[in-house]
């Protein structure tokens, strides 16, 4: 059976046709798989378990169908680490560690991707800080409206970082790559996070090591299948 993963679906009700793609893709094609895995950035933001997350009910339900089917698997992203257990619960989804390995026809590393942007220094300060679990506990005593304020706020700061910082430093730092690959024993890794859907081939100690970046969801869904170790991007439906 098939595994199927995506990424950076940014959901938000500001794309209503992203929400209806998705929901579709969940409702369709992700139901002939074996499992999916999402790797972070499924919303644009999300606060907290809290949240009642109305926008949301729909996506929810239609994960809940799924996950009843198939494990559906979950690795927070940068937009939404936020999402704990009464998340798993609403949707069905299963959590994983940032970082985890999937046996399929061989040991598959995957990540939100978020991590291997090594150049960029700020972020990797400001990740350290905003997911140390004493800042994420002060988050969740903060009421829903103030947290909602400030996750506006990071996502305009960030935009506005963005536009100030190279392509170079937005990307993974291919020795952050190596030695991700390297820690882990494998020689494929599949990640999100950079929006910059590719293959990338290289050696690694000697060996063919492949690199697999999957696209958002912006303008139209991305799916990346892998079927007995052969690997297809396909459209949602
Ligand atoms: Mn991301």
């Amino acid at each position: 059976m098939s595994a199927l993963f995506v990424s950076d679906c940014h959901l938000s009700p500001e794309r209503p046709h992203i929400m209806d793609c998705f929901a579709g893709f969940l409702r369709g094609r992700a139901r002939r798989a074996g499992q999916l895995f999402i790797l972070g950035d499924l919303f644009d933001y999300w606060i907290g378990d809290d949240d009642p997350a109305e926008e949301f009910a729909g996506v929810f339900r239609e994960l809940a169908a799924l996950g009843a089917r198939i494990p559906v698997w979950f690795i927070a992203g940068n937009r939404d680490f936020m999402a704990g257990a009464q998340f798993a619960r609403r949707t069905g989804c299963r959590l994983l560690p940032d970082l985890h390995v999937f046996n399929a026809d061989r040991p598959t590393l995957l990540m939100h991707g978020d991590l291997l942007c090594t150049a960029d220094i700020t972020y990797q300060r400001y990740r350290r800080v905003i997911r140390h679990p004493l800042t994420m506990a002060a988050a969740r005593r903060l009421k829903l409206d103030w947290r909602r304020r400030i996750a506006l706020s990071l996502r305009q700061n960030s935009r506005r970082a963005m536009a100030g910082k190279s392509e170079a430093v937005m990307d993974v730092e291919q020795r952050a790559v190596t030695a991700c690959m390297r820690r882990f024993s494998v020689r494929r890794l599949i990640h999100g996070h950079t929006h910059r859907p590719a293959i990338h081939d290289f050696t690694l100690d000697g060996e063919p090591a492949q690199r697999i970046v999957l696209g958002d969801w912006y303008e139209q869904g991305s799916v990346l299948e892998l079927d007995n170790g052969r690997l297809r991007v396909q459209p949602p439906d």
